[in-house]
């Protein structure tokens, strides 16, 4: 995998640049739809496609649970089981394990857990976690983590962050063994696809995690462990856990300061459009969250002048569009009267629309991002947004 910056802006941390995968080229900042069991819901993926999403992300934990990586590397990795030709990145499962709470055990080892599904045990570990995504074939893998809740005391902080640090190196160094023994099979092979397994296997890319909470000296010295150890990108997790919005903002560039110059900086589960706009000032590069999608389910949808509850009797006989501002093919046929009417009488196209339409209006916030970034004006654009107060009046 390589990163290129191919524009920064003078008057931020802001930078627009491209992330090759094997799955494509990715202009960023970028922002990743979440298909947490191999699909993002209410979304196929020719509508994916023609919003122009150049990257999925997708859930380990669920995958691992149902059907199974070995099932998937069975039928080709998860690119073709879910029919998906653009890039994936998997995370590592690392947030759902914690967020099982009386269901698991950190140790020194791994995390032991129940599945929320059936009660079964199951045993991860740094090297495993790896090992599955591996099996799914994602273009970029996340190191297993200790993710803490809001607030932690910093005591406990320093723990998971160290225990993180320690198992970042364990999944470096597998990665490295596993890396170099599929290199030797595949040349070993005579198979006439080797030099495209050869690529692929090579290409695909592992990211660090800096933890560490809101604490300034543990996020200090996790950006230098993870560092240590050598990552192609970084991310910055455990944000967007309930702490004060300009804590998010505070913490974020913080350790945004701290990583690479020229590799990717991901922030992890973060956020809403205005977040997008602050975050990306900071330096940050990639985005995931559920907010769009999950929003839209329930009849929550964003626009150019905030947010919109299309549920409300009120757009009733309202024959406007959801956003008169937006290009997408739901605003430009649809009626918030008709959208209305999907929610109130439970129809799923009410979510499908919903959810195409709110996806399109974080991936166009993040085209203008760009391009503002390209043309030197991003600066323009942050006080735009911050002056709106909820809206997003580029
Ligand atoms: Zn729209």
């Amino acid at each position: 995998m390589r990163f290129e910056i191919v524009a920064r802006d003078p008057g931020s941390a802001a930078r627009r640049g491209r992330l090759y995968t094997p799955h494509g080229v990715i202009d960023t900042p970028v922002f990743m739809p979440v298909g947490t069991r191999g699909t993002v819901k209410a979304m196929t993926p020719e509508m994916l496609d023609s919003l122009g999403v150049p990257i999925l992300l997708a859930n380990t934990y669920h995958l691992y649970l149902r059907p199974g990586h070995e099932t998937i590397r069975a039928l080709g990795g998860l690119h073709r089981f879910i029919g998906w030709p653009r890039a994936l990145l998997t995370d590592s499962g690392g947030f759902q394990i914690m967020s099982l709470q009386e269901l698991r055990e950190v140790t020194e080892e791994g995390v032991r857990f129940q599945s929320h599904l059936d009660g079964s045990s199951h045993w991860l570990s740094p090297e495993r976690v790896v090992e599955i995504q591996l099996a799914l074939g994602a273009d970029i893998m996340m190191i297993l983590d200790q993710c803490l809740e809001y607030p932690a005391t910093h005591e406990s902080a320093e723990r998971a962050m160290n225990l993180t640090g320690r198992w970042a190196k364990r999944a470096k160094e597998f990665w490295q063994r596993r890396a170099i023994s599929r290199l030797a099979t595949t040349a070993a092979s005579g198979d006439p696809e080797a030099p495209l397994a050869i690529h692929q296997s090579t290409d695909s890319a592992l990211f660090g995690i800096v933890q560490g909470g809101v604490y300034r000296d543990l996020r200090r010295t996790s950006a230098e462990q993870m560092q240590e150890v050598g990552f192609e990108g970084y991310a910055i997790g455990g944000l967007g856990v309930g702490e004060p919005k300009a804590e998010t903002y505070s913490v974020a560039e913080f350790t945004a300061a701290l990583l690479p110059k020229d590799q990717p900086r991901y922030l992890m589960g973060v956020g809403t459009p205005e977040d997008l706009v602050e975050c990306v000032a900071l330096g940050i590069d990639m985005f995931d969250c559920v907010m769009p999608t999950r929003n839209a389910r329930n009849g929550c949808l964003f626009t150019s002048q905030g947010k919109l509850a299309i549920k409300s009797a009120r757009y009733a006989r309202d024959a406007n569009p959801v956003d008169a501002a937006c290009g997408c093919f739901v605003c430009r046929k649809y009626s918030r009267a008709f959208l209305r009417h999907l929610f109130a009488v439970g129809e799923m196209l009410g979510a499908i629309l919903g959810t195409y339409h709110n996806l399109y209006f974080y991936l166009d916030t993040m085209r203008k991002i760009r391009d503002a970034i390209g043309s030197g004006e991003y600066n323009k654009l942050w006080s735009r947004v911050r002056a709106a107060n909820g809206g997003l009046n580029f």
